[in-house]
């Protein structure tokens, strides 16, 4: 049982991005079919590369959707999940913690417990005395015949938002950046917000065409439209921005 540190991998990404997303909205305009030009050597990688970046720019986004990215991701919290999995227009695949027995789960600490020594020592006791009461619980569901998965299933009633949990997600290039526009924003809660950059690096390596201008909502827009409460001052609000 310990504290644990965010990893973000990318598993896979779809092939030739720039040239599907490139046949997908020529598509739309052209009388060839897209399965004959597609891959076709003589159109210059460059050129198509400079054309998703301007329906990137143009916000033309239904030809993004063909192109995908699937992480795998270690040492977050079920805290970041619940946020994680309301976005809809994505895939996930959650370890389970009825089919796997947290007998000596990992957890995460906010920052700010982490650097208040006091807060830090209650924090970790209480994580303690959650394992305890969660070996417990399963010792005494044991006594009456119920183990396994069925006793998982209501023992993890007690773990906390902090435990560790690892998942799987596959998002579009639309969904990402959408994604990236609510959760790079420095509104977005600090977890969810380091996943969300973290992420962006690794599609702005990958597919700098579609990503590299991408970012909190403000880095296209040039203000900030989340008004004065919650502005963190990058750049200006709207309305100061129009005068
Ligand atoms: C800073 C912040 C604070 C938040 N606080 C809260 C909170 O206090 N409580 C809470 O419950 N949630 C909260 N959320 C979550 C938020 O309300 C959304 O559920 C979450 O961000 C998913 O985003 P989404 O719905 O825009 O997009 P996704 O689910 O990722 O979908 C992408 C887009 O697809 C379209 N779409 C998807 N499904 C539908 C549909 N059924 N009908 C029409 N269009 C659809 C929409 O255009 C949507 O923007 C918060 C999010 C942020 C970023």
């Amino acid at each position: 049982m310990s504290k644990v540190m965010m990893n973000v991998k990318l598993l896979e990404m779809s092939q030739n991005a720039i040239s599907l997303i490139y046949v997908a909205c020529r598509q739309c305009y052209s009388e060839k079919f897209a399965g004959d030009v597609f891959l076709d050597a003589t159109l210059d990688l460059k050129k198509q590369e400079e054309f998703v970046k301007s329906i990137v720019a143009s916000g033309h986004m239904s030809p993004l959707e063909h192109v995908k990215f699937s992480f795998a991701i270690q040492g977050v919290s079920r805290a970041l999940t619940h946020q994680l999995v309301r976005h809809r227009i994505a895939s996930f695949s959650q370890q389970s913690q009825r089919y796997v027995k947290e007998k000596d789960f990992d957890f995460i600490i906010p920052p700010s417990i982490e650097k208040n020594s006091q807060a830090k020592n209650e924090f970790e006791k209480l994580m303690t005395t959650i394992q305890q009461s969660y070996t417990k619980l399963l010792e005494l569901l044991g006594q009456d015949n119920i183990s396994g998965e069925t006793a998982n299933q209501d023992v993890r009633f007690v773990l906390p938002q902090a435990a560790e949990t690892k998942i799987v997600v596959t998002m579009n290039c639309r969904e990402l950046l959408h994604f990236f526009q609510h959760r790079c924003c420095s509104r977005a809660q600090w977890e969810i917000r380091q996943l969300a950059n973290k992420m962006l690096g690794i599609c702005c390596k990958e597919l700098p065409a579609v990503f590299s201008e991408a970012g909190a909502k403000c880095e296209t827009l040039k203000y900030c439209p989340e008004g004065d409460k919650f502005c963190c001052g990058k750049y200006p609000l709207k309305a100061k921005n129009e005068i």
